[in-house]
C-alpha cells in the first residue's frame, strides 16, 4: 500500500512516521510518500492532509494542481484523512473566517467547519476522547483546532467534545479536529487504512 502525505506545510513528518509505524504493525508492504507537486496522488492508495495552516496548504495545493487530483482519488473511494487544517480543507463550507480569507476548500465532505473553534483561551489541550468506533477512549491532542458545526445526513459523527463535532466520517473520508499522529496510539491510522477495503 502506498500512502501519500500532502507535504506542503504543517506536521508532515509526524504523519509520515506514524504511517510507517502503522504499515509495519500491519506487516503490509508499502511506502509513505510526501506529495509536494502534482502527478503523485494518482499512484497512492490513500491520502493524508495534515494539520498546519489551512489557508497556506489550500492555496499551495491549488497552485500545484493537487486539489483536482485529491477529488479524483476521493471519487475512486481511496481513503482520505484530514486532520485539523486537513479537516477544514475537506469541508464543503466554512465559517465567516473561511469566507473572509477566500481560501480554497476541497468540498468533499458535506460538513460546515469553524476554524479555531475552541477560542484563544484553549488554543491547545488534550483530552481522553470517546469515539464511537473504539471501546477505549483516545488520547486526543487539539492545537488551534477547528470543529464541524453542521453535517448532512450522509455524514457519520464519530466523536463530540463539549458540544463540538471533532471527528466525522463520510464514506471513505475521515475528518478529525485533533492530531492522532502526535501520540503513539495507532488505532485511528489502522481504521483509516481499512476504509479502502
Ligand atoms: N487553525 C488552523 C487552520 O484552520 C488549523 C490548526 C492546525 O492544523 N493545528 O488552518
Amino acid at each position: 500500500m502506498r500512502i501519500g502525505v500532502i507535504a506542503i506545510q504543517g506536521d508532515v513528518g509526524e504523519h509520515v512516521i506514524a504511517l510507517e509505524k502503522t504499515l509495519a504493525e500491519r506487516r503490509e508492504k508499502g511506502a509513505v510518500v510526501k506529495i509536494k507537486h502534482r502527478g503523485l496522488v494518482k499512484s497512492c492508495d490513500a491520502i493524508v492532509i495534515p494539520g498546519g495552516e489551512s489557508t497556506t496548504i489550500g492555496r499551495l495545493m491549488e497552485r500545484e494542481g493537487i486539489l483536482p487530483e485529491i477529488k479524483e482519488a476521493a471519487g475512486e473511494e481511496k481513503p482520505i484523512l484530514g486532520t485539523c487544517a486537513g479537516m477544514v480543507l475537506l469541508a464543503k463550507e466554512g465559517d465567516e473566517e473561511v469566507a473572509k480569507t477566500g481560501q480554497p476548500l476541497l468540498g468533499l465532505m458535506d460538513v460546515k467547519v469553524k476554524r479555531n473553534a475552541f477560542g484563544r483561551q484553549r488554543e491547545s489541550f488534550e483530552v481522553l476522547l470517546k469515539l464511537s468506533i473504539f471501546d477505549e477512549p483516545f488520547h486526543a491532542v487539539f492545537i488551534r483546532a477547528p470543529s464541524i458545526i453542521q453535517t448532512a445526513e450522509n455524514v457519520e459523527v464519530l466523536a463530540t467534545f463539549n458540544g463540538h463535532i471533532v471527528a466525522a466520517k463520510q464514506r471513505n473520508m475521515l475528518a478529525l479536529s485533533f492530531h492522532p499522529e502526535l501520540t503513539e496510539d495507532r488505532r485511528i491510522h489502522h481504521y483509516f487504512l481499512n476504509l479502502g477495503k
